[in-house]
């Protein structure tokens, strides 16, 4: 689907289902990192099979941080022009398109 912002016309927009998935996406690559960086002997595997160890844990506080993203940065809005910052909800734009006259 063709999102385009409703002040800029932009295509740069977010949607809060993505912004959410990257957040989370983000929080628990972050735990991975964490936990490979905790091996500082030892094999690569080591630190691989740490890092993979600490996704799991790292799963509460990366959901808490994309909630957060949701409600602080989209504040019940649909979509956020990554250019403009026009906040905006995705039934607008596709009802736009169907009203009569
Ligand atoms: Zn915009």
């Amino acid at each position: 689907m063709n999102r385009q912002c409703l002040i800029c016309d932009s295509s740069a927009v977010l949607t809060r289902d993505a912004a959410k998935g990257l957040t989370l996406l983000a929080g628990l690559l972050d735990g991975a990192i964490k936990g490979a960086r905790r091996h500082h002997e030892g094999s690569c595997h080591a630190a691989l099979l740490s890092g993979l160890a600490a996704v799991a844990p790292a799963y509460p506080e990366a959901r808490k941080a994309a909630e957060d993203v949701v409600r602080f940065h989209f504040t019940g809005f649909d979509c956020l022009c990554l250019r403009c910052g026009a906040l905006f909800d995705e039934t607008t734009e596709s009802n736009e398109g169907l009203s009569p006259g």
